[in-house]
């Protein structure tokens, strides 16, 4: 089965995929994506996805060039040129090709990029046994409920957690909680989970979302509001939820102990209501 890479509506051989150097993608990080998973050959809130791709390209202005439909045909066509099962689609769209200057170009047209890959799932034990993770003073711009490329500060706080051996690094602005640089993060107290606000100052996971509403059928209380990192400390359990991670218990952090060292009752039974959602 063959990876899938699509460029401005052809698919092409994966090393026949190009963009032009001009791109503003690549010269500015001038555009959007989305990450998309599918379960058994479809994708999973699919829907969503593309109303976030519409809103992030919407917020900065760069044209939609498919229609829903258009978009929905393109994938499904790409997913049955690959064949996975279980597949990761990366849809990327950038303001387009125009001699590098600043403002935005009176003529151009969208680039859009699309690959589809095997998903590489995080593993059963892994799962089982809970995931750590450090955190680090949040460095990104003010608008990070766009997903947008420009992930420099992301890439950076992933490379943070891989030099301090854990799994994901927790972002803090101003002594708080905001996410992780690839996922959302929740903290368990007694029958009530916390997480933060949807705001600029966060992306509004598609996982978040489902996994809220979860919530809501194991009748816990959700708070969205920001938390301190000494309350994330406290917590009685912590997990990280995202379209690959789906959700995946944190047991440490920063070298301290998360309620009792193990993915907790709430974090198992909401992975398992998510098992059952998706599997
Ligand atoms: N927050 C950030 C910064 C992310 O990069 C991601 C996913 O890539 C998420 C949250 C989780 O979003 P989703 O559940 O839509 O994958």
């Amino acid at each position: 089965m063959p990876d899938i890479a699509f460029v401005n509506g052809r698919f092409l051989p994966w090393q026949d995929a190009t963009v032009s150097i001009d791109d503003r993608g690549f010269q500015f990080g001038d555009a959007v994506y989305e990450v998309i998973r599918t379960y058994r050959g479809s994708p999973f809130e699919l829907g969503a996805h593309l109303d976030r791709l519409d809103r992030s390209a919407a917020q900065l202005s760069i044209p939609q060039p498919y229609t829903r439909k258009q978009w929905t045909q393109w994938i499904h066509q790409g997913l049955s040129l690959a064949g996975y099962p279980d597949a990761k689609i990366y849809i990327q769209v950038t303001r387009g090709v125009a001699p590098r200057e600043h403002n935005f170009p009176v003529e151009s047209r969208p680039t859009v990029v699309m690959t589809i890959r095997a998903i590489h799932a995080i593993g059963p034990e892994t799962r089982r046994t809970g995931v750590t993770a450090c955190t680090r003073e949040d460095l990104r711009w003010g608008r990070c409920d766009i997903k947008s490329v420009n992930l420099l500060a992301n890439v950076l706080a992933r490379e943070e957690a891989r030099k301090a051996s854990v799994f994901e690094t927790i972002l803090v602005r101003d002594g708080c909680v905001m996410e992780g640089a690839v996922s959302n993060v929740m903290a368990v107290q007694g029958d009530v989970i916390v997480t933060a606000p949807e705001s600029p100052r966060i992306l509004s996971g598609v996982t978040r979302t489902v996994v809220l509403k979860l919530a809501g059928r194991e009748e816990l209380v959700v708070e969205e509001r920001f938390m301190s990192v000494d309350s994330l400390y406290q917590a009685d359990e912590v997990f990280l939820t995202g379209t690959t991670i789906e959700i995946l218990g944190v047991v440490l952090i920063d070298g301290k102990l998360i309620g009792s060292g193990r993915p907790g009752p709430v974090t198992q039974a909401l992975a398992a209501r998510w098992a059952l959602l998706t599997g």
